[in-house]
Protein backbone atom coordinates (compact mmCIF):
# COMPACT_ATOMS: atom_id res chain seq x y z
CA UNK A 1 0.00 0.00 0.00
CA UNK A 2 1.09 3.47 -0.70
CA UNK A 3 2.14 5.67 2.07
CA UNK A 4 0.14 9.04 2.58
CA UNK A 5 3.49 10.73 3.01
CA UNK A 6 7.30 10.61 2.35
CA UNK A 7 9.68 12.99 2.99
CA UNK A 8 13.11 12.98 1.67
CA UNK A 9 15.86 15.15 3.86
CA UNK A 10 17.09 15.56 7.25
CA UNK A 11 17.25 19.12 8.25
CA UNK A 12 14.91 21.67 9.94
CA UNK A 13 12.65 21.75 7.26
CA UNK A 14 12.39 17.89 6.96
CA UNK A 15 11.92 17.21 10.36
CA UNK A 16 9.49 20.06 10.59
CA UNK A 17 7.14 18.56 8.05
CA UNK A 18 7.57 15.15 9.57
CA UNK A 19 6.39 16.41 12.63
CA UNK A 20 3.29 18.31 11.46
CA UNK A 21 2.39 15.23 9.50
CA UNK A 22 2.65 12.57 12.17
CA UNK A 23 0.73 14.78 14.54
CA UNK A 24 -1.95 14.89 12.06
CA UNK A 25 -1.68 11.28 11.84
CA UNK A 26 -0.53 10.22 8.30
CA UNK A 27 2.36 8.12 9.60
CA UNK A 28 5.05 9.75 7.67
CA UNK A 29 8.23 8.07 6.51
CA UNK A 30 11.49 10.05 6.17
CA UNK A 31 14.38 9.50 4.43
CA UNK A 32 17.32 11.32 6.01
CA UNK A 33 19.94 10.16 3.38
CA UNK A 34 23.12 8.54 3.88
CA UNK A 35 25.73 10.99 3.27
CA UNK A 36 23.08 12.39 0.68
CA UNK A 37 25.02 15.24 -1.09
CA UNK A 38 28.21 14.91 1.23
CA UNK A 39 26.61 16.02 3.76
CA UNK A 40 25.57 13.83 7.31
CA UNK A 41 21.83 13.03 8.05
CA UNK A 42 20.83 16.21 10.04
CA UNK A 43 22.10 18.13 6.90
CA UNK A 44 24.27 21.65 7.09
CA UNK A 45 23.74 22.57 10.65
CA UNK A 46 25.76 19.09 11.65
CA UNK A 47 28.28 21.01 9.82
CA UNK A 48 28.33 24.23 12.21
CA UNK A 49 28.83 25.03 15.90
CA UNK A 50 26.68 27.48 17.61
CA UNK A 51 23.79 28.21 16.50
CA UNK A 52 22.43 31.61 17.87
CA UNK A 53 19.56 32.48 15.85
CA UNK A 54 16.85 29.87 16.18
CA UNK A 55 14.16 30.66 18.57
CA UNK A 56 14.24 28.84 21.85
CA UNK A 57 17.56 28.12 22.54
CA UNK A 58 18.36 31.75 24.38
CA UNK A 59 21.67 30.29 25.32
CA UNK A 60 22.37 29.42 21.89
CA UNK A 61 23.01 25.35 20.79
CA UNK A 62 25.36 23.86 19.01
CA UNK A 63 24.32 22.79 15.10
CA UNK A 64 24.74 18.88 15.85
CA UNK A 65 22.41 18.75 19.12
CA UNK A 66 19.61 20.60 17.37
CA UNK A 67 19.41 18.29 14.38
CA UNK A 68 19.46 15.72 17.48
CA UNK A 69 16.28 17.39 18.86
CA UNK A 70 14.86 17.49 15.44
CA UNK A 71 14.97 13.74 14.79
CA UNK A 72 14.38 13.69 19.00
CA UNK A 73 11.09 15.38 18.26
CA UNK A 74 10.30 13.33 15.09
CA UNK A 75 10.54 10.18 17.02
CA UNK A 76 8.47 11.15 19.91
CA UNK A 77 5.66 10.92 17.13
CA UNK A 78 6.70 7.63 15.87
CA UNK A 79 7.54 8.94 12.39
CA UNK A 80 9.17 5.93 10.45
CA UNK A 81 13.34 6.96 9.90
CA UNK A 82 14.93 5.24 7.27
CA UNK A 83 18.84 6.69 7.13
CA UNK A 84 19.00 5.53 3.32
CA UNK A 85 19.46 8.15 0.10
CA UNK A 86 16.53 8.35 -2.27
CA UNK A 87 18.30 7.73 -5.56
CA UNK A 88 14.95 7.47 -8.00
CA UNK A 89 11.55 8.71 -8.26
CA UNK A 90 9.07 8.23 -10.68
CA UNK A 91 6.17 11.06 -10.44
CA UNK A 92 4.82 10.83 -13.76
CA UNK A 93 1.37 9.04 -12.06
CA UNK A 94 0.14 8.55 -8.72
CA UNK A 95 0.73 7.03 -6.40
CA UNK A 96 4.50 7.93 -6.81
CA UNK A 97 7.37 5.49 -6.81
CA UNK A 98 10.02 5.74 -4.83
CA UNK A 99 14.03 3.59 -4.89
CA UNK A 100 16.50 3.62 -2.37
CA UNK A 101 19.54 1.56 -2.21
CA UNK A 102 17.75 -0.76 0.04
CA UNK A 103 13.93 -0.67 -0.64
CA UNK A 104 11.50 1.03 -2.81
CA UNK A 105 7.53 1.98 -2.54
CA UNK A 106 5.22 3.76 -3.07
CA UNK A 107 3.44 7.46 -1.90
CA UNK A 108 0.62 9.47 -2.30
CA UNK A 109 2.43 12.68 -1.50
CA UNK A 110 6.06 13.41 -1.48
CA UNK A 111 7.74 16.58 0.20
CA UNK A 112 11.24 17.25 -0.87
CA UNK A 113 13.35 18.88 1.68
CA UNK A 114 16.74 17.72 0.34
CA UNK A 115 18.66 20.60 0.80
CA UNK A 116 21.67 22.21 -0.89
CA UNK A 117 25.71 21.69 -0.35
CA UNK A 118 28.02 24.05 -0.31
CA UNK A 119 30.29 24.15 -3.79
CA UNK A 120 34.04 23.58 -3.38
CA UNK A 121 36.77 24.37 -5.74
CA UNK A 122 38.59 22.07 -7.45
CA UNK A 123 42.34 23.73 -5.76
CA UNK A 124 45.90 21.43 -5.83
CA UNK A 125 46.24 20.82 -2.29
CA UNK A 126 42.82 22.18 -1.15
CA UNK A 127 41.15 18.19 -1.58
CA UNK A 128 41.13 15.14 0.92
CA UNK A 129 43.38 12.87 1.36
CA UNK A 130 47.43 13.04 2.16
CA UNK A 131 49.32 16.34 0.83
CA UNK A 132 45.61 18.07 0.53
CA UNK A 133 44.27 20.28 3.39
CA UNK A 134 40.50 19.50 3.32
CA UNK A 135 39.58 20.41 6.71
CA UNK A 136 42.90 20.98 7.62
CA UNK A 137 42.94 25.10 7.13
CA UNK A 138 40.35 24.58 3.95
CA UNK A 139 36.75 25.36 4.63
CA UNK A 140 33.79 25.55 2.75
CA UNK A 141 32.08 27.20 5.79
CA UNK A 142 33.78 30.38 7.77
CA UNK A 143 30.75 30.46 9.76
CA UNK A 144 31.43 27.40 11.23
CA UNK A 145 34.61 27.01 11.17
CA UNK A 146 36.29 30.48 11.38
CA UNK A 147 36.53 30.73 15.26
CA UNK A 148 38.99 28.20 15.91
CA UNK A 149 42.07 28.62 17.39
CA UNK A 150 43.83 27.33 14.58
CA UNK A 151 42.76 30.38 12.42
CA UNK A 152 42.89 33.04 15.01
CA UNK A 153 45.27 36.02 14.46
CA UNK A 154 46.22 34.59 11.65
CA UNK A 155 46.70 35.36 7.74
CA UNK A 156 43.05 34.07 5.99
CA UNK A 157 41.94 33.99 2.45
CA UNK A 158 38.19 34.04 1.24
CA UNK A 159 37.37 33.26 -2.37
CA UNK A 160 34.17 34.69 -3.76
CA UNK A 161 32.38 37.95 -5.49
CA UNK A 162 28.88 37.41 -4.00
CA UNK A 163 27.18 38.44 -1.14
CA UNK A 164 28.33 35.46 0.97
CA UNK A 165 32.14 36.45 0.17
CA UNK A 166 31.71 39.66 1.67
CA UNK A 167 29.87 38.30 5.05
CA UNK A 168 32.23 35.54 5.28
CA UNK A 169 35.14 37.59 4.83
CA UNK A 170 33.53 40.51 7.18
CA UNK A 171 33.07 37.62 9.68
CA UNK A 172 36.53 36.19 9.56
CA UNK A 173 37.91 40.04 10.65
CA UNK A 174 36.90 39.03 14.23
CA UNK A 175 39.44 36.74 14.39
CA UNK A 176 41.60 36.83 11.78
CA UNK A 177 45.36 39.00 11.36
CA UNK A 178 44.04 40.01 7.93
CA UNK A 179 41.85 38.73 5.47
CA UNK A 180 42.48 38.19 1.65
CA UNK A 181 39.19 38.91 -0.74
CA UNK A 182 39.80 36.80 -4.11
CA UNK A 183 37.85 37.36 -6.90
CA UNK A 184 38.27 36.23 -10.38
CA UNK A 185 36.78 39.20 -11.70
CA UNK A 186 38.01 43.20 -11.34
CA UNK A 187 34.56 43.76 -9.78
CA UNK A 188 32.55 42.31 -7.26
CA UNK A 189 29.17 41.24 -8.13
CA UNK A 190 27.84 41.63 -4.22
CA UNK A 191 24.98 44.22 -3.08
CA UNK A 192 26.74 47.72 -3.16
CA UNK A 193 26.39 47.69 0.84
CA UNK A 194 28.26 44.80 1.50
CA UNK A 195 31.46 45.78 -1.14
CA UNK A 196 31.16 49.06 0.34
CA UNK A 197 31.45 47.40 4.27
CA UNK A 198 34.44 45.53 2.58
CA UNK A 199 36.22 47.97 1.13
CA UNK A 200 36.21 49.65 4.33
CA UNK A 201 37.49 47.51 6.84
CA UNK A 202 41.36 47.80 6.93
CA UNK A 203 42.09 43.63 7.50
CA UNK A 204 40.63 43.26 4.25
CA UNK A 205 43.10 43.27 1.68
CA UNK A 206 41.07 42.83 -2.26
CA UNK A 207 42.75 40.58 -4.71
CA UNK A 208 40.76 41.53 -8.05
CA UNK A 209 41.03 39.58 -11.14
CA UNK A 210 42.92 36.58 -8.80
CA UNK A 211 42.51 33.14 -8.44
CA UNK A 212 43.67 31.05 -6.18
CA UNK A 213 46.13 28.07 -8.20
CA UNK A 214 47.55 25.80 -5.26
CA UNK A 215 47.23 25.35 -1.22
CA UNK A 216 50.72 24.87 0.70
CA UNK A 217 52.21 23.12 3.53
CA UNK A 218 53.07 20.54 5.71
CA UNK A 219 50.80 18.82 8.51
CA UNK A 220 48.37 21.77 7.55
CA UNK A 221 47.58 24.44 5.21
CA UNK A 222 50.44 27.57 5.22
CA UNK A 223 50.45 29.42 1.87
CA UNK A 224 48.59 29.74 -0.99
CA UNK A 225 49.55 30.34 -4.44
CA UNK A 226 47.74 33.21 -5.97
CA UNK A 227 47.83 34.34 -10.01
CA UNK A 228 47.03 37.63 -11.05
CA UNK A 229 44.83 37.02 -13.97
CA UNK A 230 45.75 40.29 -15.89
CA UNK A 231 50.01 39.68 -16.19
CA UNK A 232 49.61 36.13 -15.41
CA UNK A 233 52.01 36.30 -12.16
CA UNK A 234 51.84 34.10 -9.69
CA UNK A 235 53.10 34.43 -5.95
CA UNK A 236 52.53 32.63 -2.76
CA UNK A 237 51.25 34.80 0.30
CA UNK A 238 51.00 33.32 4.17
CA UNK A 239 47.61 32.05 4.60
CA UNK A 240 46.38 29.40 7.41
CA UNK A 241 43.00 29.02 6.50
CA UNK A 242 41.63 28.68 2.89
CA UNK A 243 37.78 29.52 2.68
CA UNK A 244 35.48 28.79 -0.32
CA UNK A 245 32.04 31.29 -0.43
CA UNK A 246 31.36 30.48 -3.79
CA UNK A 247 27.60 29.23 -3.31
CA UNK A 248 25.56 26.07 -3.19
CA UNK A 249 24.18 23.30 -5.15
CA UNK A 250 20.91 22.29 -4.49
CA UNK A 251 20.28 18.73 -3.75
CA UNK A 252 17.95 17.84 -6.73
CA UNK A 253 19.90 15.63 -9.42
CA UNK A 254 18.00 12.85 -8.12
CA UNK A 255 14.62 14.29 -9.42
CA UNK A 256 16.33 13.95 -13.15
CA UNK A 257 14.49 16.67 -14.90
CA UNK A 258 10.81 15.77 -13.59
CA UNK A 259 10.15 18.82 -11.30
CA UNK A 260 10.76 22.24 -12.44
CA UNK A 261 13.69 23.74 -11.69
CA UNK A 262 15.52 26.80 -12.07
CA UNK A 263 18.72 27.68 -14.16
CA UNK A 264 20.47 26.34 -10.91
CA UNK A 265 18.77 23.44 -10.52
CA UNK A 266 16.68 24.86 -7.37
CA UNK A 267 13.19 23.36 -7.09
CA UNK A 268 10.28 26.05 -8.30
CA UNK A 269 7.53 26.76 -6.13
CA UNK A 270 4.52 28.46 -6.38
CA UNK A 271 4.94 31.81 -4.03
CA UNK A 272 3.52 31.38 -0.86
CA UNK A 273 3.25 28.02 -1.11
CA UNK A 274 5.38 24.75 -1.64
CA UNK A 275 3.20 23.31 -4.53
CA UNK A 276 5.73 22.58 -7.50
CA UNK A 277 5.22 21.60 -10.90
CA UNK A 278 4.01 17.75 -10.09
CA UNK A 279 0.58 17.86 -7.89
CA UNK A 280 1.24 16.19 -4.93
CA UNK A 281 4.72 17.01 -5.26
CA UNK A 282 5.99 19.67 -2.64
CA UNK A 283 9.34 21.46 -2.05
CA UNK A 284 10.10 22.86 1.32
CA UNK A 285 13.74 24.33 2.75
CA UNK A 286 17.01 25.42 1.08
CA UNK A 287 16.56 23.03 -2.08
CA UNK A 288 13.54 26.10 -3.22
CA UNK A 289 15.23 28.98 -1.32
CA UNK A 290 18.58 30.76 -2.16
CA UNK A 291 17.62 33.98 -0.68
CA UNK A 292 16.67 32.87 3.15
CA UNK A 293 18.76 29.92 3.56
CA UNK A 294 18.46 29.72 6.98
CA UNK A 295 17.29 26.97 9.33
CA UNK A 296 14.38 28.88 10.69
CA UNK A 297 12.89 29.19 7.29
CA UNK A 298 13.59 25.87 6.40
CA UNK A 299 11.51 24.85 9.63
CA UNK A 300 8.35 27.31 8.42
CA UNK A 301 8.64 26.37 4.94
CA UNK A 302 8.99 22.51 6.08
CA UNK A 303 5.29 23.55 8.31
CA UNK A 304 3.92 24.90 5.46
CA UNK A 305 4.59 21.78 3.32
CA UNK A 306 3.24 19.90 5.47
CA UNK A 307 -0.27 21.75 5.69
CA UNK A 308 -0.27 21.77 2.10
CA UNK A 309 0.10 18.11 1.80
CA UNK A 310 -2.65 17.15 4.07
CA UNK A 311 -5.06 20.00 2.08
CA UNK A 312 -4.00 17.99 -1.03
CA UNK A 313 -4.76 14.55 0.26
CA UNK A 314 -7.87 16.10 2.18
CA UNK A 315 -8.96 16.98 -1.63
CA UNK A 316 -8.37 13.67 -2.90
CA UNK A 317 -11.05 12.06 -0.31
P1 LIG B 1 19.59 20.84 4.83
O1 LIG B 1 20.05 21.28 6.16
O2 LIG B 1 20.31 21.33 3.63
O3 LIG B 1 19.59 19.24 4.86
C1 LIG B 1 19.10 18.47 3.83
C2 LIG B 1 19.69 17.08 4.00
O4 LIG B 1 18.87 16.11 3.39
C3 LIG B 1 21.02 16.87 3.29
O5 LIG B 1 22.08 17.48 3.92
C4 LIG B 1 21.11 15.37 3.27
O6 LIG B 1 21.58 14.89 4.53
C5 LIG B 1 19.65 14.97 3.07
N1 LIG B 1 19.41 14.57 1.68
C6 LIG B 1 19.81 15.21 0.55
N2 LIG B 1 19.47 14.50 -0.55
C7 LIG B 1 18.84 13.39 -0.11
C8 LIG B 1 18.26 12.27 -0.76
N3 LIG B 1 18.25 12.13 -2.10
N4 LIG B 1 17.70 11.29 0.01
C9 LIG B 1 17.69 11.40 1.37
N5 LIG B 1 18.23 12.45 2.03
C10 LIG B 1 18.80 13.43 1.31
N6 LIG B 1 21.04 28.71 9.61
C11 LIG B 1 20.60 29.35 10.72
O7 LIG B 1 19.40 29.62 10.84
N7 LIG B 1 21.46 29.65 11.74
C12 LIG B 1 22.78 29.37 11.68
O8 LIG B 1 23.53 29.68 12.61
C13 LIG B 1 23.27 28.70 10.52
N8 LIG B 1 24.57 28.36 10.41
C14 LIG B 1 25.00 27.68 9.31
C15 LIG B 1 26.32 27.30 9.23
C16 LIG B 1 26.77 26.60 8.14
C17 LIG B 1 28.19 26.19 8.09
C18 LIG B 1 25.90 26.27 7.08
C19 LIG B 1 26.42 25.49 5.89
C20 LIG B 1 24.57 26.65 7.15
C21 LIG B 1 24.11 27.36 8.26
N9 LIG B 1 22.80 27.75 8.36
C22 LIG B 1 22.34 28.39 9.49
C23 LIG B 1 21.85 27.49 7.26
C24 LIG B 1 21.00 26.26 7.61
O9 LIG B 1 21.87 25.20 7.96
C25 LIG B 1 20.16 25.87 6.41
O10 LIG B 1 19.40 26.96 5.97
C26 LIG B 1 19.21 24.74 6.79
O11 LIG B 1 19.92 23.66 7.35
C27 LIG B 1 18.45 24.25 5.58
O12 LIG B 1 17.65 23.22 6.01
P2 LIG B 1 16.97 22.20 5.02
O13 LIG B 1 15.96 21.50 5.87
O14 LIG B 1 16.53 22.85 3.80
O15 LIG B 1 18.05 21.11 4.60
Amino acid sequence: MAEKVVIIGSGPAAHTAAIYTARAEFKPVLFEGFMAGGIAAGGQLTTTTEVENFPGFPEGISGPDLCDRFRAQSQRFDVTIHTETITKLDLSSRPFKYWSDERSGEADTIILATGATAKRLDIPGAGEGPGEFWQRGVSACAVCDGALPMFRNQPLAVIGGGDSAMEEASFLTKFASKVYLLARRDELRASKIMVQRVLANPKIEMLYSHECTAALGTDGLERIRVKNLKDGKERELDCMGLFFAIGHVPNTGFLDGQIKTDAQGYVVTTPGSTVTSVPGVFAAGDVQDKKYRQAITAAGSGCMAAIDAEHFIAAQG
